[in-house]
């Protein structure tokens, strides 16, 4: 039997060297990954949340003990080594609340009375069987496991298939899984890219999807034909509006870490700026000076702050959003040239003016450390031109006053808006927030609702009464 997505390698994006098969297994070997799983679900479902949460930091205990191979092998997959550490810090804190929350988010304790005399409904949690996460490279570790624990937390069984750019990491993962009983039988990964991802589709009772938007409306479409549901996290456009009176010191570090951060590889990055006419001059002198002191992560890792582009196909989607920016008058103040070193490919902070909405800059998602900021003359034109995209994930306002930011705030059609800061959303989980548009259909991810994904409502309704009820064929 052949592997499925037989042909993909994968490549160390610093050094460029192609250096390694992806593992995915035969579609035999997935099924049978697959029965094992679903097959120890029900005992993981009935032990109940609180003995799920005790497991759940024996793993948590485990992952610890692989810290180290975790950030080095999430470093040869992503060049990077602060944000290799933070997504495992991450991952772990969310072990850890949602160890401690779900126990009381799924309390099936209360029962009610019905209007109808007698009867009484006794309501609870169905955890879907097997919840099949299937996740994107720009945070492999993190983005692996955000949906797979409160799946697990609610009862579910779980199987991971991170991106086939960054699959490293699933080696030390399943180790500390393997090392907890119970949990090794009902929490599995795989490597594998399209083919891994479209086979276990109709095998799985929910899919939870984060990656670009072009995928997610395959992933919606296979979903539909196998009746599988699926939540949607897709791609972004963040935009960030600075107007008068706000701090612009604050506003030009804090969405320069916004766009930034990760090298801007980030669903929630800052993708564009709206910047008012009044405070257009002191904001682009102030956040190009800062963005000129970040630097690039080479030839070391003590070197700059931003690591290579780690997938090798969005060098040429930068490459060419930077070109048709350059040919329609795009100025660049910072960076701005994609650069080849040591086979890796880096660029360095880049603040582009003299933009606007006939570059794909500012309409596709370019994923990379670039901040295109585009004067506007007022507040309803920022507002205008920030909701005119296809996406709806995350943005930001700096504004005279945080009663102001919040009033423009509510005015974009977006999942999460950080006011008087940028990006809040990639630190912090616990706001509720869902994607609107085409960044995503489903739940929150965020906060408690996001345990909600994993399960339905079941209600047994008891009827304690003798004879006939009244509505039957009493004749
Ligand atoms: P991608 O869509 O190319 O791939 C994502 C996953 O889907 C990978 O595991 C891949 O192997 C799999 N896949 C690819 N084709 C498939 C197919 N036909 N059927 C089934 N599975 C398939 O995304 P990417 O390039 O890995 O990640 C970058 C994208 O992810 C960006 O658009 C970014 O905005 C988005 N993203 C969104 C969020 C969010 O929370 N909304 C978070 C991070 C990244």
């Amino acid at each position: 039997m052949s592997r499925l997505d037989a042909d993909v390698k994968v490549r160390n994006p610093r050094t460029g060297e192609i250096d390694r098969d992806l593992a995915a297994p035969t579609a035999e070997e997935l099924t049978a990954l697959v029965a094992k799983l679903r097959g120890a679900q029900k005992n993981w479902e009935a032990i109940g949340a609180v003995k799920r949460g005790e497991i759940l930091m024996q793993w948590h205990a485990e992952l610890q003990k692989e810290s180290d191979a975790i950030v080095q092998a999430l470093y040869e997959d992503t060049g990077r080594i602060t944000e290799s550490k933070l997504e495992l810090q991450v991952t772990l804190a969310g072990i850890e609340r949602w160890a401690k929350m779900a126990p009381s988010l799924m309390d099936e304790s209360e029962s009610q009375k019905a209007q109808l005399p007698g009867v009484t409904i006794h309501p609870s949690y169905r955890p879907y069987q097997l919840v099949g996460v299937i996740s994107p490279w720009n945070f492999p570790l993190l983005l692996g496991c955000i949906d797979a624990i409160p799946a697990l937390a609610a009862g579910c069984a779980v199987i991971i298939k991170p991106s086939e750019v960054t699959p490293r990491f699933l080696a030390p993962l399943a180790r500390s899984i393997e090392r907890v009983p119970v949990l090794r039988d009902l929490f599995g990964t795989v490597e594998g890219a399209a083919e891994v991802g479209q086979a276990l589709i109709p095998q799985v009772d929910f899919v939870c999807f984060t990656g670009s938007t072009e995928v997610g409306e395959l992933i919606a479409a296979a979903g539909a034909k196998a009746f599988t549901p699926v939540s949607l996290e897709l791609g972004g456009k963040d935009p960030a509006i600075v107007l008068p009176g706000a701090d612009i010191d604050r506003a030009a570090a804090g969405i320069l870490w916004g766009g930034t951060g990760n090298a801007g590889q980030s669903c929630l990055s800052i993708e564009r700026v709206y910047a008012h006419a009044d405070i257009y001059d002191d904001f682009i002198g102030k956040i190009a000076a800062l963005a000129n002191n970040i630097g690039i992560n080479y030839p070391n890792l003590d070197s700059g702050a931003l690591g290579p582009i780690i997938a090798i196909d969005q060098v040429e989607t930068i490459k060419d959003h930077l070109a048709d920016a350059y040919a329609k008058g795009a100025v660049a103040l910072s960076g701005g040239e994609v650069k080849q070193l040591g086979g890796g490919y880096f660029l360095e902070a880049t603040i582009l003016i003299n933009v606007d909405h006939s570059m794909k800059i500012m309409t596709a998602e370019t994923f990379a450390p670039i901040l295109p900021i585009m004067k506007v003359e007022s507040e309803e034109q920022a507002l205008e031109l920030a909701n005119a995209t296809i996406y709806g994930l995350s943005g930001s306002v700096f504004a005279a006053t945080i009663e102001d930011g919040m009033r423009i705030g509510r005015q974009i059609d977006a999942g999460a808006i950080s006011i008087n800061d940028a990006s809040l959303t990639a630190i912090m989980h616990e706001g509720e927030k869902q994607a609107f548009k085409h960044s995503g259909i489903g739940g929150s991810r965020m906060g408690p609702a996001s345990i909600r994904r994993f399960f339905r409502r079941q209600s047994l309704l008891v009827n304690t009464t003798s004879g006939n009820d009244a509505w039957w064929w009493n004749k």
